[in-house]
């Protein structure tokens, strides 16, 4: 297990690189890994700790490479900000099994691989408080 509860923060922007300036700044990493998710068409910047990828808790900034992106919709109607929050679990199946006996809301109902090769997976808001989360569950490096 990971001995961490938050994989990532994910906040919406509507330009990326004028995002990466800022979190640059803010966070001292000056490399975050960029990746595109063309499924969700959105473009992300990840800001790890250290110097090493997908380790520590990031925040993760998510830009739309198209209007029908869920991330231009969310910033139409919202505007920039937090977006969700990502938690890591154990057993991503497993987890989802369980949300969907407590009658949970899921928005992923099976696990899609993520922006950094992850299991991942939405659950509604309606379901978690009003936040948007994304489970994950951490890759075995064994
Ligand atoms: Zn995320």
């Amino acid at each position: 297990m990971k001995n961490e509860m938050i994989s990532h923060i994910g906040i919406a922007v509507r330009n990326l690189e004028d995002g990466i300036t800022r979190y640059a700044l803010l966070t001292g990493n000056q490399k975050p890994f960029i990746t595109e998710v063309p499924d969700q068409k959105v473009k992300v910047a990840m800001f790890s700790p250290g110097d090493e990828n997908n380790s520590g808790s990031r925040i993760e900034l998510l830009a739309p490479t198209s209007s029908e992106s869920p991330i231009a919709k969310f910033l139409d109607k919202r505007g920039e900000g937090l977006h969700h929050i990502c938690i890591y679990v154990d057993d991503i199946e497993k987890k989802l099994e369980e949300l969907k006996k407590s009658g949970a809301k899921l928005i992923d109902k099976t696990p899609r691989i993520g922006a950094e090769g992850n299991k991942v997976a939405f659950i509604h808001p309606t379901s978690s408080n009003g936040v948007l989360v994304e489970l994950e569950q951490w890759r075995s490096h064994s």
